[in-house]
């Protein structure tokens, strides 16, 4: 698949350049393939879909077994991504990669993982089947724009720069976070000076910070588990983990817009006990029992729960009311997400306005986009790359389409 050397001449020639070898790029990459096109994938690394590799590390999350109606509802840009998920959504997802020959599992909230857990054994498969396609891998091929509608685009590569030729280009560079993975969202500045419409890239399912006091130390890295966080109307029911910098995880990551632009949240340490329960056995306390032991014992409230009540609410109150509210409505103060780099998506990116319903440039024909560098949101929970998926094979298809089309002009 690999077969691009010093040797060769410095002009290449394709049907399709994808630029972008991440889950949505390889996606292009077959379907443009399976067209019967010669197609190239050239990316800035020195090997392929290192985002995807990194998502491995925590299993692969790589689709939520929901119906398709259920699943789009959890996308920022349902409208334009529905008929794109609707032809490829969660069903299409395991099934690609089950014929990947990765068999799945569905966790209890529904999340579908591979069994191995990670993402190397599929993407080994997958570039198996790309080199038997015809698929040409240029590793350490990194676009350098201009975005200009024609058929040469230029690379920088190790050996200086390359001009390479394609009939159509689909582009599928990712967002802006984890730029050591490659996708650096430096691409965003020829958009710009193509004139195409971007929204600012923002960091999404990301920590968000919180000022700790000094008691908070010995509870960095430690999770709290069934807790429910409440921001603007909008709950979140899970996990998350205290750090250094504040909490993450995925009850965080589930409210994130929400989050972003609020400085509250609330905190309900026990969303299975109810205010009027919680009442009732504060109320029943007995007077030598510390505040501590109470929640120890009777709350069942682990040592980062107890102390994270007593950081979010000072002094603690003496009434069970004002108690009530620390346990079960606690304030937590937010200064902002995590720095960009460390999200594990970004939105923002090519607005919608700027494709056709193919992901066509409206501003530059035979040039398409695919994967996270388009304009929409959703929360961890296989959302993300269900969605570059179906991006970059709807691309992919498009493409071909505009290819046969424009040669029987
Ligand atoms: C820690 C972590 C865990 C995650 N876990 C999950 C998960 O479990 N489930 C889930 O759904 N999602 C998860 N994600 C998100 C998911 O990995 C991404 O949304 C997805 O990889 C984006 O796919 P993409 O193809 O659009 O872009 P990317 O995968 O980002 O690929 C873009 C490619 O373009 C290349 N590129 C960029 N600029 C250039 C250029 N100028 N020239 C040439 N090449 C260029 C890059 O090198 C890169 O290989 C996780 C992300 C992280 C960081």
């Amino acid at each position: 698949m690999d077969n691009y050397s010093s040797s060769t001449p410095q002009t290449l020639t394709f049907d399709v350049l994808i630029v972008g070898a991440g889950p949505a790029g390889m996606m292009a990459a077959e379907h443009t393939a399976l067209a019967g096109l010669k197609v190239a994938v050239a990316d800035a690394m020195p090997s392929p879909a290192r985002k995807f590799l990194m998502a491995g590390k925590s299993g692969l999350n790589l689709t939520k077994d929901e119906d398709t109606a259920a699943f789009i509802k959890n996308y920022d840009a349902i409208e334009p991504l529905r008929p794109i998920l609707a032809e490829f959504g969660p069903t299409e997802a395991i099934t690609f990669a089950q014929g990947l020959g990765q068999e799945v599992f569905t966790g209890s909230t529904g999340r579908v993982f591979p069994k191995a857990m990670k993402a190397s054994p599929l993407l080994r498969a997958w570039l198996v089947r790309l080199e038997n396609l015809g698929v040409t891998l240029l590793r350490r091929h990194q676009w350098v724009g201009p975005l200009v509608a024609g058929e040469t685009h230029s690379f920088e590569t190790p050996s200086g720069e390359v001009q390479i030729q394609a009939k159509v280009l689909i582009l599928a560079m990712g967002g802006a976070s984890w730029a050591r993975l490659g996708s650096d969202g430096a691409w965003s500045k020829h958009f710009t000076q193509a004139g195409v419409v971007q929204s600012e890239f923002v960091a999404a399912n990301v920590g968000m910070q919180v000022a700790w006091s000094e008691h908070m130390n010995p509870h960095f890295g430690k999770p709290l588990k069934n807790i429910k966080i409440s921001v603007a109307g909008a709950q979140s029911r899970g996990e998350f983990v205290i750090s250094q910098l504040g909490i993450e995880g995925g009850a965080v990551y589930a409210l994130g817009r929400m989050l972003r632009s609020n400085a509250f949240a609330k905190l309900d340490f026990v969303p299975q006990i109810s205010a009027s329960d919680l009442y009732k056995m504060i109320l029943s306390r007995k007077p030598k029992d510390s505040l501590s032991n109470f929640l120890r014992k009777s709350v069942k409230l682990d040592a980062t729960k107890r102390a994270l009540v007593f950081e979010l609410t000072q002094p603690m109150p003496r009434d069970i009311n004002g108690l009530v509210a620390a346990i079960k409505n606690a304030p937590l103060p937010l200064t902002g997400p995590y720095p960009m780099d460390q999200a594990i998506s970004t939105a923002g990116g090519v607005m919608w306005d700027a494709l056709t319903p193919e992901l066509m440039l409206k501003s530059h024909a035979g040039i398409f986009c695919a994967g996270e560098m388009i304009d929409w949101e959703a929360p961890t929970g296989g959302y993300l790359i269900t969605a570059c998926l179906a991006t970059g094979r709807w691309a992919g298809r498009a493409a071909a389409n505009y290819l046969s089309a424009t040669a029987r002009l």
